[in-house]
């Protein structure tokens, strides 16, 4: 079932009234700037067309009711017990249920009304996949409670981009995961049929063209990432250490996006083996998403795609975040007919490919990709043909 009438249809049987509202939220593929928000640097992602739903009304009391349809569980808390990850009955939440509990935490933060919600949310976003499930739940309920705040007449709305800022405050703080803003901002700042262009220093953020002949395809290698978090610190310090280092001679860096290819180079031996390669990474993608901006807005997608592929090999042979799964989907997608470009998307160490790929000829090459990819590996992969799609709404 469709997780729009999933939500629908168990919130009437959960609830024995009709939901007042449903509103959707987004996952996001990013096309290009990998492991460089924080770093300062520039990221293209773009909203999917795939999504968590969420139906949802007033609550009759204090209490917050929420079901996680796709897993058949619930979770209730009232505001006071938000900070503890506490159920209203004192049992610790269900992890799923941190990323709604933690909206209404940095919302209250924030000073803004968190209204009892009686919700079901449901999701066909994959988890744990790099499309963000997690960032499309948050800005579900983001929507969800922002519209019952204005319902209740203690009205406030945010831009969208505000909304993503509390997303990412409570998934840094509330949940505990150390994630930059990109997420949160493509679910909640979507365009239909455009990437997004965001500065993560400024926050400023446009939209770039997609050729219409153009389709994105998503490929999931069903390795699912494990225990990475290490993995993740460990490029951060490396980061971290490029900054100290490099500062000594260049003083005006505060981050990675502050040092040019030419200096990096004349630099890099001052650099402790991985750490160079780590922070190369870095300065390299934030040029080449540098260089990418006038390709798109000239139309220029096969340059653009090239750029893509160059990006794969760093974050496979630099950043060293690459798998052999997601190697074997690369090099497939990159020698069949009509693939523009193709990568490895989101963090790594599992997860998808994002692709470039002719629209006349994307049903084929997903057919023909699952069927290497399955030949080579033994694994079944998930194609996703897929729509840049705008961000979080009411329908
Ligand atoms: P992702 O890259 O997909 O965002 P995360 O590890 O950040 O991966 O988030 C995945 C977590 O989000 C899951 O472990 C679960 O707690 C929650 N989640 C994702 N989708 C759903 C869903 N459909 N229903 C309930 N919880 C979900
Ligand atoms: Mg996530």
């Amino acid at each position: 079932m469709h997780p729009k009438e999933l939500v629908t249809s168990t919130f009437r049987q959960r609830f024995g009234k009709e939901p007042a509202f449903v509103a959707l939220a987004p996952g996001r593929v990013n096309i290009l700037g990998e492991h460089v928000d924080f770093n300062d640097g520039f990221v293209l992602p773009a909203a999917i067309d795939r999504a968590t739903y969420i139906a949802f009304a007033p609550a009759a009391s204090q209490r917050s009711t929420l079901v996680a349809a796709d897993f058949g569980e619930e979770a209730s808390f009232t505001l006071a017990s938000i900070p503890t990850k506490t159920n209203a009955d004192g049992a610790p939440l269900a992890e799923w249920a941190y990323y709604p509990a933690g909206v209404a935490w940095a919302l209250t933060e924030a000073d803004l009304a968190v209204p009892a919600i009686d919700a079901v949310f449901a999701s066909n976003v994959p988890q744990g996949s790099g499309l963000s499930s997690s960032a499309s739940i948050e800005m579900a309920f983001a929507v969800a409670w922002q519209t019952l705040s204005a319902v209740e007449g203690t009205g406030w709305v945010l831009p969208p981009m505000q909304r993503a800022l509390l997303g990412q405050k409570a998934e840094n703080k509330y949940v505990g995961v150390n994630c930059g803003i990109m997420d949160q901002f493509a679910s909640a700042c979507g365009v239909a049929d455009k990437l997004l262009l965001l500065d993560c220093r400024s926050l400023e953020w446009q939209t770039l063209p997609v050729p219409e002949d153009v389709a994105i395809v998503i490929a999931d290698t069903s390795v699912r990432r494990k225990l990475t978090d290490g993995e993740y610190n460990k490029r951060r310090q490396a980061c971290e250490d490029a900054v100290k280092i490099l500062s000594q001679h260049l003083p005006n860096v505060r981050a990675l996006r502050d040092v040019s290819v030419d200096d990096f180079n004349r630099l890099s031996d001052q650099l402790p083996g991985v750490v160079e390669k780590r922070a190369r990474h870095v300065v390299e993608e934030i040029e080449r998403s540098r260089r990418a901006i006038p390709l798109l807005e000239q139309g220029k997608i096969r340059e653009f795609g090239q750029i893509m592929n160059e990006c794969h090999a760093s974050l496979r042979d630099l950043y060293e975040v690459s798998i052999p799964e997601l190697n074997v989907m690369v090099e497939i997608a990159q020698s069949l007919p009509g693939c523009l470009g193709a990568r490895l998307t989101g963090a790594g160490f599992g997860g998808c490919t994002a692709n470039l790929v002719e629209k006349s000829v994307a049903e084929a090459f997903a057919t023909e990709l699952a069927t290497q990819y399955e030949r080579k590996t033994g694994l079944k992969p998930e194609i996703y043909i897929c729509k840049a799609s705008d961000g979080a709404r009411l329908m």
